[in-house]
């Protein structure tokens, strides 16, 4: 622990192994997890399908690089292109490096238009990533503080204000492409409009703009479709995946369609590991068991289960600011910091996460069952109605002192 750089504040168990959506600690503790490695172990843990898929995997080829042809690549780009009906993808390792390719396309874009000062539409409360470029990009102090000089090229506007994109586009020639999380996690678990989605699609045809959606969390079947802008009806130009998409082999893309195909030559963009046989056969055995198992069909279900069952015993109640999400990317805003119940739920057997400091955070695998549903509300209600009550006891105390 001592050696590991400080970067991360930790909670204090390790896990030794796991089943579906169940997680086992060192001391035998088992805790049912809503958190699924943030949007990651979609098919919960130790899946026997893809278990037994790595397993051949590892023992045939992890590896071999992009100076040959990658089976395994074509034929997860193959099936990524069909499911959104976009036409090509490159592969790189992580969501920041999804969106790191994303943005050089811009760029790239715009030197070969005769634009070389692109600018891109970024939002409010937006969460691309930790490099450099994608922190530019990301809407949070908390996150760019002591990180400057960032790169250029980025224009923030609200999110969900079609208005506010439509000035920014006018204000300036440069810009080139909008970008947004159809559904903001990091942020707090903000549901855009699907009108605006689509006004916004509508107003990058017309300004021959490119219409950039961040599917890192929400993709891969977490809203009950395989990506979260289906829901509008709209396909993007270009789109970024990673965290669901490899069951936690670490695994990114950048999805082109339209007018951002070949931006891209030999030398342009690379990276070693990107697109490695391990990596690819994650994926192609991820969305080929999602496929199989009905997990759509499943995460809108359970994810409707949760949230209807915390409504019914905490609706009304003084604090709760609002139940939101799609599927099983659900938040629970509160009137006021909550990271302590991460914490509480945690010694209830239950992991959770709290975001934007007042956003209770679930994100759990898509195999969930009716069940495990139930439970997660039964172990998270009670904490929340608790939490509430003795903060607003507190405040009472506090007044009559
Ligand atoms: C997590 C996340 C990223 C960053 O992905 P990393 O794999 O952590 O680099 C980018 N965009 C969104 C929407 C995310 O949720």
């Amino acid at each position: 622990m001592s050696h590991l750089m400080n970067t991360y504040n930790r909670l204090p168990i390790a896990f030794t192994h796991g089943k579906g959506a169940r997680l086992y600690d060192e001391h035998g503790k088992q805790y049912l997890d809503a958190l699924a490695g943030i949007a990651v172990n979609g098919l919960g843990h130790a899946h026997p399908k893809l278990v037994a898929a790595l397993t051949d995997q590892v023992g045939r080829l992890i590896h071999t690089s992009n100076v040959y042809r990658v089976r395994e690549q074509e034929q997860l780009a193959d099936r990524i292109c069909a499911l959104s009906g976009m036409q090509e993808v490159f592969f790189g390792n992580s969501g920041s490096e999804a969106n790191e390719a994303a943005l050089k396309l811009v760029r790239m874009f715009g030197h070969k238009r005769g634009e070389p000062e692109a600018q891109t539409i970024v939002m409010e409360r937006a969460w691309h990533g930790r490099t450099l470029a994608t922190l530019a990009a990301t809407g949070s102090d908390k996150a760019r503080k002591g990180f400057d000089p960032f790169p250029t090229g980025f224009i923030q506007v609200p999110y969900n204000d079609i208005e506010a994109v439509r000035r920014a586009v006018d204000a300036d020639r440069r810009v080139l492409a909008i970008w947004l999380e159809v559904l903001q996690g990091e942020g707090g678990i903000y549901v855009a409009d699907m009108t605006y989605v689509k006004a916004l699609r509508q107003l990058c045809d017309e300004r021959g703009l490119l219409l950039m959606i961040d599917e890192v969390q929400s993709g891969i079947g977490r809203t009950g479709k395989w990506f979260a802008h289906q829901w509008a009806g709209v396909r993007p130009d270009v789109m970024t995946l990673a965290k669901g998409l490899g069951s936690g082999v670490p695994v990114g893309a950048c999805v082109a369609a339209g007018p951002a195909t070949g931006v891209f030559g030999p030398g342009n963009h690379g990276t070693t590991f990107g697109g490695n046989p391990l990596a690819m056969r994650a994926g192609v055995e991820t969305l080929a068991i999602i496929e199989s198992e009905g997990l759509m069909v499943n995460a809108v279900a359970q994810g409707e289960r949760i949230v209807g069952g915390l409504k019914r015993v905490l609706g009304g109640i003084e604090g709760l600011v609002q139940i939101r999400g799609m599927g099983l990317m659900i938040g629970i805003e509160l009137d006021r910091p909550c990271g302590e119940l991460v914490r509480q739920a945690l010694d209830a057997g239950l992991l959770i996460n709290v975001t934007h400091d007042t956003v209770i955070r679930m994100l759990p695998p898509l195999i969930l069952n009716a069940k495990e549903a139930d439970m997660i509300v039964e172990r998270l209600a009670p904490l929340i109605l608790n939490f509430l009550r003795a903060g607003i006891a507190t405040t009472a105390t506090a007044k009559a002192a």
